[in-house]
């Protein structure tokens, strides 16, 4: 049969994870919490199935759902998203970044994407029949050189794509970043697709200057965002999609094909617990206090590293302990050290500035455990 995705294959996170179950290895690879999600989030959902919501939801998402999703808007970045027009909620960020991608791009359209770029862009871009224009970040600070993006853009290109805060590196884009990335969306009619999944995982007293905050960005982007990230239920697949009208009503027509709603009983658990505001503004101090543990473990061992800015992924560069590629020292780290992480190659075109991802977003034990195997190294 012809192949859609010739060279797709099982992904980098799906591939370490089965190595680290098959060594026994301490799994910091993937990203998604070991630990359990809060009591309270996890009884609201088991009593939304008891209380029979286990029908189909409204195509867009439950309207309580929505509104919170449009408060959380307000009261993080004063803009303002109507919950019956501009929001969808999504099985997962993926779908949503999918969509949007399937809902704007014709055949032969050009989409910027910057790498190292998640693993789902790409393939979404060539599903649609789109080219995928792929600049790279500069290293080592992972920063976009505007003037790049600027000469890399043509009559095809229909849309750009940003991902702040940014996985693999938790670099955010700054208010310059942004004011460039404004400019040259208006100055070109492009689209805007922002990927802000890691939007409440922001350390340091930084702050995270979502596309929603800039009216002539916000009036040409899509916003993507994930509860799995912010709840610690990666396994629930449920985020959303914003954007205003026009886009919106593109992104519906594609979004009503692909699943037409999204599981019913955890919106409304999602809804009732997003309504404490709390429970996501305390996110940033609970991760930082993580990645300084972790940090602080290692900080005399031979991985040498800038504390991330943001999300749950660390990167360690690892040049002072061999000259091997980082899938190679990833493989070897997992099965001859029990210890797996992501290389990050993989996301940049091989490029290979011999960084491994670790995710700590893990009990304390396990980054004891993991900080203890990278001392001895
Ligand atoms: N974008 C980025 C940058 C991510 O890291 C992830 C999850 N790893 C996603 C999107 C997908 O999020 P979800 O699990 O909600 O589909
Ligand atoms: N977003 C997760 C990561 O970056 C992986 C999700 C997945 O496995 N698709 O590790």
């Amino acid at each position: 049969i012809r192949s859609k995705l010739p060279e797709a294959s099982p992904s980098i996170f799906a591939q370490m994870t089965q190595l680290a179950h098959q060594h026994d290895a301490l799994n910091l690879s993937q990203g998604f919490p070991s630990f359990p999600a809060s009591q309270e989030l996890k009884e609201l959902a088991s009593q939304a199935i008891i209380d029979n919501n286990n029908q189909y939801a409204p195509m867009m998402g439950v309207p309580v759902l929505r509104v919170a999703i449009s408060q959380m808007f307000e009261e993080q970045h004063k803009a303002f998203y109507h919950p019956q027009e501009e929001i969808c909620v999504t099985a997962g960020a993926t779908q949503g970044i999918f969509t949007a991608i399937q809902a704007t791009i014709f055949k032969g359209d050009e989409m910027i994407i910057f790498t190292p770029a998640y693993d789902c862009y790409e393939p979404a871009i060539k599903i649609a029949g789109g080219i995928p224009v792929k600049i790279p970040m500069q290293l080592p600070e992972f920063t976009i050189d505007w003037e790049q993006v600027r000469s890399s853009v043509s009559t095809k290109t229909k849309m750009i794509l940003i991902n702040s805060p940014h996985n693999p590196s938790g670099k955010l884009l700054t208010h310059k970043d942004m004011l460039e990335l404004e400019n040259i969306a208006v100055q070109n009619d492009l689209i805007v697709l922002s990927d802000e999944v890691y939007e409440h995982m922001i350390f340091d007293g930084r702050e995270h200057l979502s596309a929603s905050r800039y009216p002539a960005l916000k009036e040409r982007s899509f916003i993507t965002g994930s509860f799995g990230k912010t709840f610690h239920v990666t396994g629930w697949k449920t985020g959303f999609c914003l954007a205003p009208q026009p886009l919106m009503k593109e992104f519906l027509k594609i979004h009503q094909q692909v699943v037409f709603c999204v599981n019913n009983p955890m919106q409304q658990a999602v809804a009732t617990y997003l309504q404490s505001p709390k429970h996501y503004q305390e996110l940033g101090k609970f991760y930082q206090r993580k990645r300084d543990l972790f940090l602080n473990l290692i900080k005399n061992s031979k991985f040498k590293f800038k504390p991330t800015e943001s999300t749950y992924f660390q990167l360690l560069d690892y040049s002072a302990v061999t000259d091997d590629g980082d899938i190679a020292f990833a493989k070897a780290l997992t099965i001859d050290h029990k210890l797996a992480s992501i290389p990050i190659s993989v996301f940049m075109e091989g490029r290979d500035p011999k960084m491994l991802r670790f995710c700590f977003a893990k009990e304390d034990e396990e980054l004891v455990a993991a900080a203890k195997i990278l001392n001895e190294l």
